[in-house]
């Protein structure tokens, strides 16, 4: 079944239209017809088995018929992420997307060199990867911020899991395996360039925070975002248990 993310309320036989992208995609990508039946999710909703009415050049009709699963949401772990390069950074969006990140949070740091993320843009990726990966929601992408503000408007309850390159910080799957599940988290990922010593120092002193290691090697930003990411998940997250 086609799942398409939509924005309008998805009540039963409560017909909505979908802009110009979707009735392409609809018509030319999925090649469906009217009466054709696909899956609808919203992020509030849950996932709406739901006939296509109409198909026209410019809009298409929905209609929702039968809720096939109530709404539900990954895990609070968020991923902020320092800008990297376009590429590498709509790699970052698509897998946090598939991984089960509830946010992402772009940052620019000390040795952000690669300019302003384009939130329509990751947003975009974001919802396509959400399709795909069946879940019920899109990762919310956050509007840019500098990474010493986050840190000055900290949330005490929040832990924050610093991926340190420095060395000498705990291995990650070690350090996370003495956690409690349940708690609110963050997963931090510097930029190309690394943190400098000042905000190495200034994230370390959040009580929340837990400096960890990815092993010997230095990872490129994605694959070090995709590595802990994964980790989490499996010790805390829901690829847990059940
Ligand atoms: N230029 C830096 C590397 C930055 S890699 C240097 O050479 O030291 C980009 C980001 O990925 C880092 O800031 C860190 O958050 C994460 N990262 C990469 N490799 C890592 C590792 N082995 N352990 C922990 N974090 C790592």
């Amino acid at each position: 079944l086609i799942r398409l993310y939509v924005e309008p309320d998805l009540v039963a036989e409560r017909r909505l239209t979908a802009g110009e992208g979707h009735s392409h995609y609809l018509a030319h990508v999925m090649r469906l017809r009217e009466g054709d039946q696909l899956a609808l999710f919203n992020g509030r909703d849950g996932e709406w088995l739901s006939r296509l009415d109409s198909l026209g050049r410019r809009d298409a009709t929905l209609v929702p018929l039968e809720r096939l699963r109530e709404q539900t949401f990954p895990p609070d772990v968020e991923l902020l992420v320092a800008v990297v390069k376009r590429p590498r950074l709509e790699v970052i969006a698509e897998k946090a997307a598939e991984l089960g990140a509830a946010r992402l949070l772009p940052l620019t740091t000390a040795r952000t060199n690669a300019g302003r993320a384009n939130p329509q843009r990751l947003r975009t990726i974001a919802v396509e990867a959400a399709e795909q990966t069946g879940r019920l929601d899109v990762p919310q992408i956050l509007p840019q911020a500098a990474l010493a503000e986050v840190l000055e408007a900290w949330p005490a309850a929040r832990r924050l899991l610093f991926c340190d390159e420095a060395g000498g910080a705990e291995p990650i799957a070690e350090a996370l395996a003495a956690e409690a599940p349940g708690q609110p988290w963050s997963i931090l990922i510097g930029p190309e360039g690394g943190f400098t010593p000042a905000e190495r120092a200034a994230i370390r002193v959040l009580p929340g925070a837990l400096a960890v290691s990815l092993g010997p090697r230095i990872l490129r930003a994605d694959t070090a975002a995709i590595a802990a990411l994964s980790l989490w998940q499996a010790a805390l997250g829901d690829w847990r248990g059940a």
